[in-house]
């Protein structure tokens, strides 16, 4: 029997190594054998404690990886195809939302290592449906965090450039929170040929925010008008700063230094659904810590023990 090691969630919450059987694909599906695949908060909604009965979870919900079987069904796809998987399992193309065209609300979509194994695994399978291509020069590594927290705020950001009246080159954007999503956000936002105001606690994250083309950087636990930095000086850009941006970014839980901005801007992403009652961090630390630890090696020349 071939079996692949995988990292799956035990009843206790704790994270720990497994092996499971390779099998063929379902019908509509493709097996991957995973390259690479981010952490990310939305993890902890699978690394918790469970009950005994439930099957233990393996997490991961960007995955980069090559398509290494086809389930029955499966058209435009071929094995070899280098592909990623995201947090939205795959549409049914089915149900009422579906056929309105509304995939993101599929009422039988599977969220990937929620409802079905993710992708902290030497292999992984998938419904068609959820797959995006990935291009060959790109490092899996550095595609893995787009498929979520980069997909979640390049969305944000371009909704409002794309609707009337929306943001156009030079407007100025606010990404409150410069971690794994604030970090991309930022970086999209700048390439969009927007002015950007990273706002952050503290000042840890300004050489960083600037290096990744914030033009100014807010300590927002600062008091006075000289949490205003950035390579922009005193130009009308960092005047405009002061009295609001067009478009806040809210990218981590909104502290009392982001409600002037609140009122005046719109959130991309809101905060409340970042509120858990188990506290993600210690989860997602767990998950961190435990894949190297249990010796999954995650690589493109991972091949399945006989
Ligand atoms: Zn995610
Ligand atoms: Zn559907």
């Amino acid at each position: 029997m071939a079996t692949y090691r995988a990292v799956e969630v035990a009843p206790d919450g704790s994270l720990r190594p497994t092996e499971r059987e390779l099998v063929p694909p379902g019908p509509g599906q493709v097996r991957i054998r995973v390259e690479a695949c981010g952490i990310c908060h939305s993890d902890s909604v699978a690394v918790r404690p469970h009950d005994e009965a439930e099957p233990g979870r393996v997490p991961g919900h960007e995955a980069v990886g090559r398509v290494d079987a086809l389930g029955e069904g499966v058209t435009g796809w071929s094995e070899g195809d280098r592909v990623g998987v995201g947090f939205l399992g795959g549409h049914c193309g089915m149900c009422a939302r579906c056929r309105l065209g509304d995939f993101v609300g599929c009422t039988d979509q599977p969220y990937t290592g929620v409802h079905v194994d993710g992708g902290c695994a030497e292999y992984m399978y998938a419904r068609q449906t959820g797959l995006v291509s990935v291009p060959e020069e790109m490092s899996a590594t550095r595609v893995a965090p787009l498929l979520c927290a980069g997909f979640t705020v390049y969305n944000a950001l371009v909704e409002h450039v794309r609707q009337p009246g929306g943001l156009v080159a030079g407007d100025l954007v606010a990404v409150q929170g410069i971690g794994g999503l604030g970090h991309l956000a930022l970086q999209y936002a700048r390439a969009l040929a927007l002015q950007v105001v990273a706002v952050a606690r503290g000042a840890d994250k300004e050489e960083l925010a600037l290096r990744l083309g914030a033009h100014h950087y807010v300590d927002s636990t600062a008091r006075s008008r000289r949490c205003w930095r950035g390579p922009s000086g005193s130009s009308s850009s960092a005047r405009q700063a002061r009295t609001g941006p067009s478009s806040v970014k809210r990218t981590a839980c909104a502290g009392p230094c982001t409600s002037p901005m609140r009122r005046r801007g719109v959130t991309g992403i809101e905060a409340s659904s970042f509120h858990r009652p188990d506290g993600f961090p210690a989860a997602v630390r767990r998950l961190r810590t435990a894949v190297p630890l249990h010796g999954v090696v995650l690589r493109p020349a991972a091949t399945p023990k006989k």
